[in-house]
């Protein structure tokens, strides 16, 4: 049997090994691996990163090993070599023994921060998902940077945390940087930028800053909110932009809410705002929560269904932050046990995450969403009424308060009209029950979170 191919021999122990794994465990563990060579009974397996090698050699080197010998006698020896230079080798963190998912945090590694530009290089507009909810934002971007200082001067962006602003940013001074590398562009945080005027102006050196800034064929600034209430630090901001703007050079600025509603700031220096474009990113609706996990799962050693992708996208409703945050805690699993997770197991997994962003909404919301979502006045929610179309509302918003607020039962009974813990009580289970049981009341329970979590 000594005629195969090293490809045919190690297409034998995929097929092998496939059929003992999951879909997903399979991948992570076998996607890019290959038989570089085979001499004297010495087999040479190149896998994508040092993880994987790790893993292969821990879990499955007696199974391969078996597999092998079955389809070459000779072969005595394997080693694994750290072959393809392409896949990302996953995060060292993934390798804490005692993971605690809580602690996975969502940073960028420092690897993808270009150290001369401060700009990361994994925020494109290429991987910018443009949906609804961002699509003048990400147009307006588009237009900037292919005309700049002449399209729109300022560009304002505005939105919510988490929405994609520093990405959007970014990526259009990565693409100016791409399209023309002469560009001098500064991209600067507002908190760096007041605290090096604040630390110019301690040590008389505000001038040389100010012409730093001003040397600049574009200026991004992002999170203006910060901008002080101090009247110094707008003065040179002030003179700075207006230095800029009058040579035509590109001016884009973020913040979390559009100019008019800056109040630290002064009224001349919001005009200015307000004298280009002003876009806003909302909150992004199902299709496009599906696909940037889709567009996520790209970079990622790992494929996971879209049954799984789905759920994610449905439940994890605020931001874009909190999505990939997500998706991250459920690749890291995988990348723990090497196995993929079932949809229960994703459901569990979730449920703090999900909790954790709901837990700061007020009881108050989720009752009014709740007769707004069934179209019953608060009084009929509060009534003493048996009639099933109030019962089941009543039911629900007892289940969304126990699960959202965390608050105690007795504390939801006098909430909702001076109902009893004991009826808070079996309301909550039947409803869990329901939930966990029944897919409509999941999709029903889902909308009005939707709703609830997605009011501005
Ligand atoms: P903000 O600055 O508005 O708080 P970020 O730009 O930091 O938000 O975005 C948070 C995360 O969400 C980042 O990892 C970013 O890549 C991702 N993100 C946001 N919007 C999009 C989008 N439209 N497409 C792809 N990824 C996005
Ligand atoms: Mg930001």
């Amino acid at each position: 049997m000594t005629n195969l191919t090293n490809e045919e021999i190690w297409r034998g122990v995929l097929g092998e090994m496939e059929t003992s794994l999951t879909k997903a465990s399979f991948t992570t563990w076998f996607k890019d691996t290959r038989i570089v060579s085979k001499e004297n009974g010495q087999i040479v397996i190149s896998v994508p990163n040092g993880f994987v090698k790790e893993w292969i050699q821990n879990k499955f080197n007696k199974q391969i090993f078996t597999c092998l010998k079955q389809l070459d006698n000779d072969v005595r020896e394997i080693n694994y070599v750290v072959g393809n230079p392409f896949i990302k080798a996953p995060d060292s963190r993934i390798l804490a023994k005692d993971i605690q998912f809580e602690q996975i945090q969502e940073t960028s590694s420092d690897a993808d921060i270009d150290p001369k530009t401060n700009l990361n290089r994994k925020y494109t507009l290429d991987n910018f998902v443009v949906g609804t909810s961002n699509e003048l934002a990400h147009a307006a971007s588009m237009a900037v940077a292919a005309n700049l200082g002449k399209a729109y001067n300022p560009l304002f962006v505005y939105g919510g945390v988490g929405l994609g602003k520093t990405h959007l940013l970014q990526g259009i001074a990565n693409k100016i940087l791409r399209d023309s590398p002469d560009k001098k562009i500064l991209y600067i945080p507002t908190e760096k930028m007041v605290s090096e005027l604040i630390e110019g102006i301690k040590s008389k050196t505000a001038e040389e800053v100010k012409m730093r800034y001003a040397q600049k064929d574009v200026l991004i600034v992002d999170d203006v909110q910060f901008l002080a209430a101090k009247e110094t630090t707008q003065d040179i901001f002030f003179a700075t932009f207006n230095n800029l703007y009058n040579r035509n050079k590109q001016i884009i600025l973020s913040s979390d809410r559009p100019p008019k509603a800056l109040s630290a700031i002064e009224e001349r220096l919001k005009s200015r705002f307000e004298g280009g474009m002003i876009a806003d990113i909302g909150i992004p609706d199902y299709e496009m929560r599906l696909a940037v996990l889709k567009m996520k799962m790209k970079n990622k050693p790992v494929s996971l269904p879209d049954e799984i992708l789905q759920y994610i996208a449905t439940n994890i409703q605020k931001n874009i932050r909190e999505l990939e945050g997500a998706l991250n805690r459920i690749i890291a699993v995988i990348d723990l046990t090497g196995r993929e997770p079932g949809l229960r197991d994703v459901e569990k997994l979730l449920k703090a995450y999900i909790q954790a962003s709901y837990r700061k909404t007020s009881a108050q919301a989720i009752i009014k969403t709740v007769c707004d979502f069934y179209g019953i006045s608060l009084n009929e929610l509060l009534k003493k009424s048996r009639k099933t179309f109030l019962v089941k509302p009543r039911q629900i918003a007892m289940y969304l308060l126990r699960e959202d607020t965390k608050s105690s039962f007795p504390d939801i009974g006098s909430r909702l009209g001076g109902k009893d813990h004991s009826t808070v009580i079996h309301a909550y289970r039947k409803i869990s029950d329901e939930v966990d049981n029944n897919e409509n009341m999941k999709q029903e329970i889902s909308l009005i979170r939707e709703r609830i979590y997605n009011k501005a």
